[in-house]
């Protein structure tokens, strides 16, 4: 028998830590909560995502009175982004979330286990690693990639 480990090496920060352009995709993944339709968890969550054509495409969750139809920020973004610029490879990815106070997280909020397999299909076109960035108010982790979220995934590449 042979024991292993995984771990994550990643970075936690604050805001005013972020250079200019992951700041601006925090201010969209932030600014995209505004526009989750959650009246059910009442868990406002956003996302942006960072393309390597310059653009910039928020998602925001979209509940719906069969829970299982509706979708998380993480993956409106992500199908959004690839299906309006199907040739565009995924640079970055920050989401951020606001509590049933109404007010952002303290801390970071990660994407479920579906989003993470849904966007690791994008890294993976991409050819490298997609950061990710989870936004907290007070805390911010900047994490190497997608696959670093999702230890075994499954993978046809
Ligand atoms: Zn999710």
């Amino acid at each position: 028998m042979t024991k292993r480990d995984i771990s994550i090496a990643f970075e936690e920060l604050v805001y005013d830590e972020l250079p200019a352009d992951e700041r601006a995709l925090a201010d969209m993944a932030m600014e995209a909560t505004e526009r989750s339709y959650a009246p059910y968890s009442r868990f406002r969550v956003g996302a942006a995502i960072a393309l390597d054509n310059g653009v910039l495409v928020p998602g925001s969750n979209q509940e719906n009175v069969a829970y299982p139809s509706g979708t998380c920020a993480e993956r409106s973004a992500c199908f959004y982004a690839h299906a309006r610029y199907p040739e565009a490879k995924f640079v970055k990815i920050a989401v951020a979330a606001r509590g049933t106070d109404g007010e952002f997280t303290t801390e970071p909020t990660a994407p479920c286990g579906a989003c993470r397999q849904a966007l690791l299909e994008y890294e993976v076109l991409a050819g490298h690693d997609v950061p990710l960035l989870l936004v907290g108010r007070d805390t911010i982790y900047r994490l190497p990639s997608v696959r670093s979220t999702l230890p075994f995934a499954f993978s046809e590449f």
